[in-house]
């Protein structure tokens, strides 16, 4: 299930890395002014970005967001060199403005701080367009410079909002949303095929921890749960507080049976008195992420049923 392409931050690095090679030949082969010889490797570019342009399109359904925007940012990095290949101010108006249409995917791709590099790239490449190809009047350029800042912050806001709602206040776990947006990844994305079993996870008698010692001692109790579940699970799987006293493990990379016995060095790591039951279950095919959601849960039932301090597997 795991073969083939798989997203992660090296990745989509790796693709922006190409894109910059590739755009920064481009840039070279304008610079340096050799027009007559620079149009078949123009040309050359300009068919190959046709190429994956009719690749994302086709391939659409099964792109995850993140790789359809990285492709999306590449093809408006082209352009834009294409504008400056082309010389003149109407050229460089267009590649300033496709510049600026360039912030805001970046920074939904990448992580603020890198995006905020890229931001100075493009800021630079706004001055280059505009003073050298374009020679158009500075005040211009300085305008199109503060409109790009003003882009680039409110981005960076949307941006770190949307990723501090998705962790949950008290343990700093993936809350519920985050949770739901995995869940629900367009089967067939690489988001969506990266999931190979599912356990949920509930404290027993956690209504029994608040009424005998407060909600204050309930908090401590789900603190340590969600310690546990980090020290003994592997890095990469999703851990999420999915209700108040449950938590549901995205197994990313792995068997039913290597979850299984992570969540038992879990049960092992907790005090005595503090115990959880667990249902796990395997992704079968192609079935939706939810369907496998769905037999984790009546594994859990099925625990609670056979006495609590267990786990329980659904064949
Ligand atoms: P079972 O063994 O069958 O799981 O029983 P239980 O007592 O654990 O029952 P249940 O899972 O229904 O208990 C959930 C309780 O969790 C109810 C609610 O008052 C409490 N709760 C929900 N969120 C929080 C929270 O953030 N902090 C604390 N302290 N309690 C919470
Ligand atoms: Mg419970």
């Amino acid at each position: 299930m795991n073969s083939g392409w798989q997203y992660s931050p090296t990745s989509v690095a790796r693709t922006s890395g190409v894109n910059c090679l590739v755009s920064g030949l481009v840039g070279v082969v304008t610079v340096f002014g050799a027009s007559t010889q620079a149009e078949p490797v123009l040309a050359m570019l300009a068919v190959l970005w046709c190429g994956i342009g009719v690749y994302m399109i086709a391939a659409a359904p099964a792109l995850s967001r993140r790789l359809y925007l990285s492709m999306h940012l590449s093809g408006l990095t082209s352009i834009a060199l294409f504008c400056t290949a082309a010389d003149g101010e109407v050229a460089a108006l267009c590649g300033i403005f496709l510049q600026l249409l360039l912030v805001t995917p970046a920074f939904i791709v990448l992580p603020n701080r890198i995006a905020w590099r890229t931001t100075v790239l493009n800021a630079s490449y706004i001055a280059y367009l505009g003073l050298a190809v374009g020679n158009l009047h500075p005040v211009l350029v300085i305008n199109a410079e503060l409109t790009l800042i003003a882009i680039a912050i409110s981005a960076a806001w949307v941006q770190s909002v949307a990723s501090t709602s998705e962790i949950d206040d008290l343990t700093q776990l993936a809350n519920r949303r985050r949770l739901t947006r995995e869940l629900d990844a367009r089967p067939g994305t690489v988001t969506s095929g990266k999931i190979d079993a599912i356990a949920v996870v509930d404290i027993d008698h956690f209504k029994a921890i608040n009424d005998d010692f407060g909600h204050a001692a309930g908090d401590h109790a789900l603190e340590i749960v969600s310690a546990a579940l980090r020290r003994c699970l592997p890095p990469e799987y999703l851990l999420s507080r999915s209700g108040g006293d449950e938590f549901t493990v995205l197994c990313t990379s792995g068997t039913i049976a290597e979850l299984s016995d992570a969540v038992d060095r879990v049960r092992a790591e907790l005090p005595p008195d503090l115990t959880i039951s667990v249902g796990v279950a395997g992704r079968q095919g192609t079935e939706a992420a939810r369907t496998t959601l769905g037999r984790a849960d009546r594994a859990l039932y099925e625990s609670k049923n056979l006495g609590r301090n267990r786990t329980t597997v659904h064949e």
